[in-house]
This record gives C-alpha cells, sequence and structure tokens, in this order.
C-alpha cells in the first residue's frame, strides 16, 4: 500500500496527462478494432509481445531474439498489407480535424451542389428506363486519381443530363467504365474502378456493382449505379450498397449525403428525438 501512495505521490501532473492521453488512444483502438479483422492481428500481436517480454525475463536468449526480429519484420509486412485500411483512418483523422473547414466551403457550393444532383438523377432515370448500364461517382475529399486503375479518359465539362447519357450511350468510345464528378463538373470517364472482395453479394451482381462497391470501401466517395441488365438503379457509400431505388429517392439521398453539413444533421436527429419524446 505505501509503495502504491508513495508512487502516486512522485507522479507529476505531466505524467497523469501522458497516462491519459496512452488511455484514450488505446481506447478509440480498441473500439476501431473490435469485430473487425484487425482485432485477431492485434491479439496475435499482443499474445507475441507477451511471449517476448517472458522470454526476456527468463533469459531465453535464442527465442527472445526469433521473437524480436519476427516483431521488427511483422511490423513492416503489417504497414504494407494494411497500407488502404491505414491510409484510410489517417484520411479520417484529418477529416475529422479541418472537416468544419471543408463543410462550411460545401454550403458556399450548396447550388452548384444541387444542380449537379438534379442532373444526374434526370439522367439515371432515363439511363434506368432504357437499361444502359452506368456507374456514377460522386467524389469527395479523397482524391481518387490514384485509386484508378490504368488509364482513363480526361473531361472537364459540365455536369449535364444530356452530357451524361451521351457518355453512357452503348458502344461509344466512352460508356465503359465509370465516370467521375469532382467539384460539380465531370471529371473523367472510362473509369476502371478497384472491384469489392466481398464475398456475400447477390449472384446478380456483376463487375459494374462490384467495382462501385469497391470504391466506396477505399474512400469517403459515394456511387451510382445502373444495371444494364435490369434498369436498376443502386447507390454505395462506405462498402455498403442500397439497390431498387426511385429517381426520387436517389435525389433525396444524394442531397442528404452531399449537401446537408454534419452539424445540421445532427440537429435534425435531436429534433426528431424530441418531437418522439413529447
Ligand atoms: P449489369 O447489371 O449492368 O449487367 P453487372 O454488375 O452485372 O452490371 P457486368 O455485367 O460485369 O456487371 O458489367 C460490365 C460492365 O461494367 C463493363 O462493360 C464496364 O462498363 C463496367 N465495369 C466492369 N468493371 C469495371 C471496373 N473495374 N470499373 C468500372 N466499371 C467497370
Ligand atoms: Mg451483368
Amino acid at each position: 500500500m505505501s509503495t502504491v501512495i508513495e508512487f502516486f505521490s512522485k507522479m507529476k501532473l505531466t505524467d497523469a496527462i501522458d497516462i491519459i492521453i496512452v488511455a484514450y488512444i488505446i481506447y478509440k483502438l480498441i473500439r476501431i478494432v473490435s469485430g473487425t479483422k484487425a482485432a485477431q492481428i492485434i491479439k496475435g500481436i499482443a499474445f507475441l509481445l507477451v511471449i517476448t517480454l517472458v522470454s526476456d525475463i527468463f533469459r531465453l536468449n535464442t527465442l527472445n531474439y526469433i521473437l524480436r526480429n519476427t516483431i521488427q519484420v511483422g511490423l513492416i509486412a503489417l504497414i504494407i498489407l494494411f497500407q488502404p485500411e491505414l491510409r484510410k483512418a489517417l484520411e479520417n483523422v484529418g477529416r475529422n480535424m479541418f472537416g468544419n473547414l471543408i463543410k462550411s466551403n460545401d454550403v458556399d457550393n450548396a447550388d452548384k451542389t444541387a444542380e449537379t444532383i438534379k442532373q444526374v438523377c434526370r439522367a439515371v432515370h432515363s439511363l434506368s428506363a432504357k437499361k444502359t448500364g452506368a456507374i456514377i461517382v460522386f467524389e469527395r475529399e479523397t482524391n481518387l486519381e490514384e485509386l484508378l486503375i490504368g488509364k482513363y479518359s480526361p473531361i472537364d465539362a459540365q455536369v449535364t443530363s444530356a452530357v451524361l447519357q451521351n457518355i453512357f450511350y452503348p458502344n461509344t468510345p466512352l460508356h465503359d467504365g465509370a465516370v467521375i464528378i469532382r467539384q460539380n463538373r465531370i471529371f473523367a470517364a472510362n473509369c476502371y474502378l478497384p472491384l469489392t472482395g466481398l464475398e456475400s453479394l447477390d449472384q446478380e451482381l456483376g463487375t459494374r456493382h462490384r467495382a462501385g462497391i469497391g470504391i466506396t470501401e477505399l474512400s469517403d466517395c459515394i456511387s451510382v449505379m445502373v444495371s444494364e441488365e435490369t434498369g436498376k438503379i443502386s447507390i454505395a457509400t462506405e462498402g455498403v450498397i442500397e439497390r431498387e431505388l426511385t429517381s426520387g429517392l436517389l435525389e433525396l439521398k444524394l442531397s442528404e449525403l452531399l449537401t446537408v453539413s454534419e452539424p445540421q444533421t445532427e440537429v435534425k436527429t435531436w429534433l426528431k428525438g424530441r418531437v418522439k419524446g413529447k
């Protein structure tokens, strides 16, 4: 007991702050990884660290040497293996820190974004009726260029329903692959996106839908797909696809995702709760 009291009496304010920060980071890390593949890997690393410590205490020199070297090489291998996830996590940190600044900038563009959404939904409605296949990706904060596979056709055009329909018109040079919309302009066409590795997807969903989902797993973009086989409209965000939307519902969803800033959404949710709780 006296050693505990002695320990705390020697503790400085900076030590306390240090402990609180480290505890908070560990808590956040556990929350982020719990239930994911990374949780298993972290358990494995923790196990290796414990054995390394034990081998150090009991002076099992050869085992200790092997474990220390394995951990060093393993860390580099982990960074390479989890490069996309690490990038996304760092982008999330940046977004949370500077998100509000970017959002206020978005508010100035709200009219332009609303018009872009209207034009896209008009095109999607018509493409769906004609069963013309399409993928339209809305870039947000993550730059999509480095995620694209191979070459694409750069375009810098106003987003209009007519231009979009023209791009996806069957058997024309630009109709294959996805169109990317960046800052309310058509940035590129013929874009090949990374496919999702999800195994639980419906058999009806082929490479177009896999590509539409895949790009949202690696970035914060939103993708809209029109099926050539069925004419069905889908939207994907954060690796999750919602299918069989009408163009009206698509417009609502896109407006919610692209034009409403987070604080307003929070206020709306709060207000809803108040009305229900009345
Ligand atoms: P649909 O319902 O329209 O048939 P699907 O999900 O079944 O779509 P496919 O039939 O394989 O998918 O669609 C092929 C089309 O998807 C290609 O012609 C091409 O335009 C597009 N596509 C395929 N791979 C990619 C990719 N990696 N990135 C972007 N578009 C792609
Ligand atoms: Mg198909």
